[in-house]
């Protein structure tokens, strides 16, 4: 079984407030703070508590925990002012750019979205 923390895991150390962040937003099974090295004027990050390495590692433990973390995601865009205007990006793998193996979707907007458009 997957353990729920990793003792080795920057996240997870985000999570239990080992290491300070710039936390916008919690919920019983999510936090979401501020990315720091911000790729657009909002950058969030919403991480779930559970330790996951990947969004599909996350899908196939707990659909729950997948759910609130777009939920959560979901609120911090309202709360920002870019309930219409964000993107929710998620980087799987090395290769794509993941550097973090904690599950993580990053919230992007304060841009305007014309370039580097891929899908
Ligand atoms: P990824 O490349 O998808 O794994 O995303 C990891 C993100 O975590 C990057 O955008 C980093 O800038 C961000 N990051 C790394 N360390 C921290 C930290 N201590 N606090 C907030 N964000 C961080
Ligand atoms: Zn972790």
């Amino acid at each position: 079984m997957t353990p729920q923390t990793s003792s080795d895991c920057l996240f997870c150390k985000i999570v239990s407030g080992e290491i300070p962040s710039d936390r916008v937003a919690e919920s019983e099974r999510s936090v979401a703070f501020r990315d720091i090295s911000p790729a657009a004027p909002i950058h969030v990050l919403v991480v779930p508590r559970r330790h996951e390495p990947t969004v599909g590692a996350l899908a196939e433990a707990s659909g729950e925990d997948l759910t609130d973390v777009f939920r959560l995601a979901a609120r911090v865009a309202e709360q920002e002012g870019v309930a219409d205007a964000h993107r929710m990006i998620v980087n799987t793998g090395g290769e794509a750019g993941q550097t973090i193996f904690h599950a993580h979707v990053h919230l992007l907007a304060g841009v305007t979205f014309t370039e580097g458009r891929m899908v």
